[in-house]
């Protein structure tokens, strides 16, 4: 089947029992068992929910794995692949990752003895240099939140596998419909549902996605233990969110391409970041490993972060939120809003500037999005 023809189909079979054509919504905390010891598959739902696991399977199938775990948001899938690692160990992780995951690892996770360094992951020589004899876990963002660097998989991939390293990659700005990091060597495939695959700011979940039955195994262990589920609405909602996936993926991507190319041709931007232009200095690696470039765009302008502000304080169409990867077009300063808790020196050593606006670009009419930047821009 080709790409698009699964995710309408999504592998679900019609409901044996009703014929229904979704899923049933087993909204349930519990099964009743039959005697002791017999059970039908299900005892909690913290432990699995058949809402949860067709769910599961489908994304599994999307990022052409064998195993999905879900969670409750991306932040615990994160956090579930870190619950892989023991005390000691080391992780090599992309500089630029979004600022709930550099919080986490940094204000959270250290205070457990693991270690961290971050590392420019575009240039994969710095990734191979950050090794040490106890790194466990090479953790890449391709395209990263929210300076929209971009990594080798396969270079990386090599070197971990020559360093015998787990491998893991958060696709979330990518989706399956772009990245298929599975195929360049990645043990593990991390989205914030939340974002593109629910794709209608409906809810907060997250996945992660394995070929590795041993992963899968400690990855279900996790998820039963520490109970970090998403509901079974949740999940029933992400499975009508995925069926349109493929045909919202491309209408971000050829909407954040226009409107790219009319944000680098215009007189007050001073810089515009996008996978998609030429200009992107890893354009030509965004175009060997993704199919398309996503719908998220990240410029600066002339006038810095006043003229930013008042650009984020003048759109209309555009909406100033948190979150990204959804229908509605949304505008964000990363710098006060979904990275604020990054450090200032921290922010600008990574070359992430006060004045960095960062836009998710709906599936409006582009004409009508632009027409908001413009009048947005007349006015700084
Ligand atoms: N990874 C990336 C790249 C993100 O952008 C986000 C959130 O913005 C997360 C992970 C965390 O996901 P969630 O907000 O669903 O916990």
């Amino acid at each position: 089947m080709k790409f698009d023809t699964k995710v309408v189909q999504c592998s679900l079979k019609p409901d044996p029992t009703t014929g229904s054509i979704l899923p049933p919504l087993y909204q349930t905390a519990t099964y009743v068992l039959e005697e002791v010891g017999k059970d039908k598959g299900f005892d909690y739902t913290r432990s699995a929910n058949p809402t949860r696991q067709a769910m599961e399977e489908v994304l599994a199938i999307l990022d052409g794995g064998e195993f999905g775990v879900a969670f409750a948001s991306g932040m615990s899938a994160v956090d579930s692949c870190m619950k892989l690692l023991k005390a000691g160990d080391h992780v090599v992780c992309s500089d630029d990752v979004y600022g709930g995951v550099s919080r986490h690892f940094n204000q959270i996770l250290v205070n457990y003895d693991l270690h961290f360094t971050y590392v420019d992951s575009s240039d994969t020589v710095n990734v191979e240099n950050a090794i040490q004899p106890n790194t466990k876990l090479i953790w890449v963002e391709t395209p990263t939140n929210p300076l929209l660097k971009i990594t080798d998989l396969e270079a990386v991939g090599k070197i971990a596998k020559k360093h015998n390293i787990l491998f893991g990659v958060d696709s979330t700005f990518a989706t399956p419909v772009f990245l298929q990091p599975l195929e360049y060597g990645a043990d593990l495939v991390m989205h914030s549902t939340t974002k593109y695959l629910s794709g209608h700011n409906q809810l907060i979940g997250g996945v992660v996605i394995t070929n590795r039955e041993d992963l899968f195994d400690q990855l279900k262990f996790v998820q039963k233990t520490i109970g970090a589920v998403p509901g079974p609405f949740d999940c029933w909602l992400t499975i009508l969110g995925i069926k349109t996936l493929d045909l919202r993926m491309k209408k971000h991507d050829s909407n954040a391409q226009t409107v790219a190319e009319f944000l680098e041709s215009h007189p007050k931007v001073s810089k515009v970041t996008y996978p998609g232009l030429p200009s992107h200095p890893m354009h030509m690696v965004a175009k060997e490993q993704m199919s398309g470039f996503s719908g998220m765009i990240s410029f600066e302008l002339i006038g810095g972060i006043q003229a930013g502000k008042t650009v984020m304080n003048s759109v209309q169409l555009a909406k100033l939120a948190e979150s990204l990867g959804a229908v509605e077009t949304m505008i964000t300063h990363p710098a006060t809003m979904t990275h604020a808790d990054v450090p200032q020196e921290e922010r600008n050593a990574r070359g992430f500037t006060d004045g960095l606006v960062r836009l998710s670009v709906g599936i409006e009419n582009p004409d009508d999005i632009i027409a908001d930047l413009e009048q947005a821009l007349e006015q700084t």
